[in-house]
C-alpha cells in the first residue's frame, strides 16, 4: 500500500463527508485513513462464547446466551411504563427489558422459539435482567457470518450524537480496507520481524480490528504496541545521541582546590554509596567534552543538596559560575542557608536572587554575576528573568523539576550562547520505566539508599472523630522536646475556603495548646515573604513548637527536630504531595510519625491512597500507585509532548514490551546512528515525524 494514500483527508472516505470529518478530527484527532487504522478497539466483546443463564455473574459485563421468551407483560413506574419478558433456558431464568420502542418489540418479538440475546446484564432484585438486549432467531444466527471478537472503539458523548456509533465506525473500516485492500506498507525491518517473531504489519492491523480468535489478537496487539514503543524510543535515543555529538559542553576537567578541600576537610558526613555513584557519574560527563543533561532522582531526604553542591564545585574550580534554582522562596532561602553553612570556610561567593530581594541589593547581584565576582546564585524563577546575565554560567541546577514546567528548562537553557551544563533535581522519584519514556533524551541518576540511621517514619490513619487523642499524641511529644508541623490543603479552586479551614484549624489548636507553654507558628501563601521567613525560621530554631502551615512547607523544607507531621483531610491531597509532606519529618535521629487525618466518608481512590501511604515509605513504590491512579500525565504536572499520547501500549502494563523495544532500538543505533543500514525503518521514522508535525501544526 502507498503510503501517502494513507494520508488522504478523511472526509474523502466513503461514509464520511465533511460534517463527519469534523466531528472525527476534533473528538479523537482523525484527520486522515492512517489515523482511523490507527484508531484501535478499547477492547472486544467475545461472541465466541454463549453463557447459561446461571452461570452469568454479577460483572455487569456483555453476555451472549440462548433461550426462548415464555412470556411479554407492560409493567407501569413511576414514569412511563416498561416492556419486561420472561426469558428461560435448560438452567433458569432472567428478565429482558424495553424501556423504548415497546410497540414495536411487543408485535414483533415470538414467544417460545429459540433466539439469541447479547447484551450488559444486571443484577437488580435479587434477580438477572438484561436491559434493551440485541436479538436474532437461533436459526438466521446460525445462517449468518461469524464474527468472533467484536471491537468496541473508544467513543464520546458527541460522536454518539451525531450518529458516529460503534457499528458505524466499524463500518467505516471496513470501508477503508476495501479502498485500501487492506495491504499496509511494512515498518519493521525483516531482521526484528523474525527475530521477535512478529506478525507482518498488514496482518496485525487487520487482526486488531477483525480479530479471528484470541490468539491472533494477542500477536497483533503485541506487534503494534512493540511498533509503537520502540519508535519512540528510536527517537528519544536517536536525539540523546546525536545531542552527545553535536552540542558541544564546557570541559570541567580539572578537580581543583575547591572540591578536593571540601571532600577531603568539610563533608559532615560520609556520603552513602548512592551518592558517591552519582557524583562520579556527574563528574564523567563534565570532563567529556558533551553538554551534561542530567536527572538526578532521590527520595525525600536521600541527600540530592550536597551532590548539587559538589557538582557547583567543580564548576567553580574550572573558572565557571553555578545557579541552582527553587519551586518556592522558603526552599530557596533554605538551599541559601544550608550551603553558605557547608561553605562557610571555603572561599567563595553565594547570593540569594528571589521575588523579594530588594533592588539595591538586585543591582549589586546582577553587577557581580556579569563582572565574575558571584560564584553561586540561589533564587526562584526570579533567576529567569532577561536582567539576570552571567559572565559565564557553566552549570544550572533546578531543583523539584516537577514543579518546572519543561518550556522553563529549556529557558535557562537558552540563556547562553553555549548551553551550561544542565542537573535537574526531583524528590518525586519517576518509576524507571515512566522515566525512560518521558525522558529518553536525558540521563539519569538515582540515588536509590537513605542516609544511615534513619528510622523509617510510622504512618496512620485517624478520623477527625479521633482528634482529642492525636491532640494528646502532640503534646506527649513536644513534652520529649520534639516538633509538630499541622498542614492543611490549599487547594486554588476553593482558596476562600480552604483558608478559613486553615484559620479555623489554627484557632483550635491555639485553644488546645496555649500561650506560654506552647508557641505555634504559621506560614501560608497569602503572607509576605519576609513574614514567612521569619516564621519559618522561629520554628527551624526550635523557637516554637507547632508549625501550622498550608502546602508551602511541602518541597524541601528540613528542619530536623520537627518529628510529627499531621496532615488535615488529607483525603484531598495527591499521593505524591502526601509522601513529600510526610518527607519533612523522619530527618533527625528520633522516631518520627505521619498521622493522615480524614472525616469517615472517602472515595475508593482517596482509601486506596490513604492505605498506601500507611503502608510503605518507598517513594518508588507510591509513584507507582500514583501512576496506576492518575494516569502519567497527570503526575508530572505538565503535558508532556506527546510522547505519552500512546494509542496502544500502556507503559505501566506493557514493561517488559518497553524494555525489549528499547534494547533494541539501543542496539541498532549504536551500530548505525543514520540508519543507513536500515531503509524500512529510516522510512517509517521518516514518515512517523513528518506527518506528526505537519498535523501537529494544522491542529
Ligand atoms: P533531599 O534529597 O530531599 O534534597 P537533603 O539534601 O535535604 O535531601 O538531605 C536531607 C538531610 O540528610 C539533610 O539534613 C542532610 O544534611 C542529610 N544528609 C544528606 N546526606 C547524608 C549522608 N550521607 N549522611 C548523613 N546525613 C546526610
Ligand atoms: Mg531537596
Amino acid at each position: 500500500m502507498n503510503t501517502n494514500v494513507l494520508q488522504t483527508p478523511i472526509a474523502y472516505l466513503k461514509g464520511v463527508g465533511p460534517n463527519r470529518a469534523e466531528t472525527l478530527q476534533s473528538e479523537l484527532g482523525i484527520y486522515t485513513y492512517q489515523d482511523l487504522i490507527n484508531l484501535f478497539p478499547n477492547r472486544y466483546i467475545d461472541k465466541t462464547k454463549y453463557y447459561k443463564i446461571n452461570q452469568l455473574q454479577r460483572t455487569n459485563s456483555e453476555v451472549q446466551a440462548i433461550g426462548k421468551i415464555v412470556n411479554i407483560k407492560t409493567v407501569e413506574q413511576k414514569r412511563g411504563k416498561r416492556l419486561v419478558a420472561k426469558f428461560i433456558d435448560d438452567s433458569g431464568e432472567m428478565e429482558l427489558v424495553w424501556f423504548r420502542g415497546q410497540k414495536w418489540i411487543r408485535e414483533n418479538l415470538k414467544l417460545n422459539v429459540p433466539y439469541v440475546i447479547f447484551g450488559k446484564v444486571n443484577w437488580f432484585n435479587g434477580s438477572f435482567s438484561m436491559p434493551h438486549p440485541e436479538m436474532e432467531l437461533l436459526k438466521d444466527h446460525e445462517k449468518g457470518i461469524k464474527i468472533g471478537m467484536q471491537p468496541v472503539y473508544p467513543s464520546t458523548e458527541k460522536l454518539s450524537n451525531k450518529g458516529i456509533t460503534n457499528r458505524v465506525t466499524g463500518k467505516l473500516i471496513q470501508q477503508l480496507f476495501l479502498e485500501t485492500s487492506g495491504r499496509f506498507k511494512e515498518t519493521l525491518s525483516p531482521e526484528l520481524v523474525k527475530e521477535l517473531n512478529l506478525i507482518s504489519k498488514s496482518e496485525a492491523i487487520f487482526n486488531i480490528h477483525f480479530p479471528k480468535n484470541q490468539e491472533l489478537l494477542a500477536k497483533a496487539q503485541y506487534r503494534l504496541k512493540f511498533e509503537e514503543l520502540f519508535y519512540i524510543q528510536l527517537q528519544l535515543i536517536a536525539k540523546n545521541l546525536l545531542h552527545k555529538k553535536k552540542i558541544k559542553g564546557y570541559n570541567f576537567n580539572h578537580v581543583g582546590t575547591l572540591f578536593k578541600e571540601f571532600y577531603d576537610h568539610h563533608l559532615p558526613f560520609e556520603l552513602t554509596n548512592a551518592q558517591k555513584r552519582v557524583v562520579k557519574e556527574i563528574r564523567a560527563d563534565l570532563g567529556s567534552n558533551a553538554q551534561m543533561n542530567r536527572l538526578l532522582q532521590g527520595d525525600v531526604g536521600s541527600g540530592k543538596t550536597i551532590v548539587a553542591l559538589m557538582t557547583m564545585l567543580l564548576a567553580i574550580d574550572n573558572n565557571y559560575q553555578a545557579c541552582l534554582m527553587a519551586p518556592t522562596e522558603i526552599l530557596a532561602n533554605q538551599h541559601y542557608n544550608g550551603i553558605q553553612e557547608l561553605v562557610k570556610d571555603l572561599d567563595i561567593n553565594i547570593s540569594l536572587l528571589t521575588g523579594s530581594t530588594k533592588k539595591s541589593q538586585r543591582k549589586i547581584i546582577h553587577e557581580e554575576l556579569e563582572n565574575g565576582k558571584l560564584n553561586i546564585l540561589i533564587g526562584t524563577h526570579a533567576l529567569l528573568e532577561d536582567k539576570v546575565s552571567y559572565k559565564n554560567l557553566g552549570l544550572a541546577i533546578v531543583d523539584e523539576q516537577h514543579r518546572f514546567g519543561v518550556a522553563q528548562r529549556a529557558k535557562l537553557w537558552h540563556k547562553n550562547n553555549i548551553p551550561p551544563h544542565i542537573l535537574v533535581m526531583t524528590a518525586t522519584p519517576i518509576p524507571r520505566t515512566l522515566a525512560m519514556s518521558l525522558y529518553g533524551d536525558l540521563d539519569i541518576s538515582t540515588i536509590d539508599e537513605l542516609p544511615p540511621g534513619r528510622k523509617p517514619i510510622k504512618t496512620v490513619h485517624r478520623y477527625d472523630s479521633n482528634r482529642l487523642k492525636v491532640f494528646q499524641f502532640i503534646r506527649d511529644e513536644i513534652r520529649k522536646g520534639r516538633q509538630i508541623y499541622i498542614v492543611y490543603p490549599l487547594i486554588q479552586e476553593s482558596e476562600a475556603l480552604d483558608y478559613k479551614d486553615l484559620m479555623d484549624g489554627y484557632e483550635s489548636v491555639a485553644r488546645d495548646f496555649p500561650l506560654p507553654d506552647y508557641q505555634i507558628s504559621i506560614v501560608h501563601g497569602k503572607m509576605k515573604p519576609a513574614d514567612k521567613d521569619y516564621e519559618m525560621a522561629r520554628f527551624a530554631k526550635g523557637k516554637t513548637q507547632i508549625m501550622v502551615a498550608t502546602t508551602v512547607i511541602e518541597v524541601g523544607v528540613n528542619v530536623p527536630n520537627a518529628s510529627v507531621m499531621i496532615i488535615e483531610s488529607a483525603e484531598r491531597f495527591g499521593l505524591s504531595q502526601l509522601h513529600q509532606l510526610r518527607g519533612r519529618v523522619g530527618r533527625g535521629a528520633e522516631q518520627s510519625f505521619c498521622i493522615l487525618m480524614t472525616g469517615h466518608k472517602l472515595s475508593s481512590d482517596s482509601k486506596t491512597r490513604l492505605e498506601t501511604m500507611v503502608s510503605t515509605n518507598d517513594g518508588f513504590k507510591i509513584a507507582e500507585v500514583d501512576l496506576k491512579l492518575r494516569g502519567p500525565g497527570d503526575l508530572m504536572g505538565t503535558q508532556q509532548s506527546g510522547v505519552l499520547n500512546l494509542k496502544i501500549a500502556d507503559i505501566i502494563k506493557d514493561n517488559d514490551i518497553l524494555k525489549t523495544a528499547r534494547y533494541h532500538a539501543q542496539r541498532i543505533l549504536k551500530e548505525d546512528i543514520g540508519l543507513q543500514k536500515h531503509p524500512i525503518i529510516l522510512h517509517a521514522l521518516t514518515q512517523l515525524v513528518k506527518y506528526k508535525n505537519i498535523w501537529n501544526y494544522i491542529s
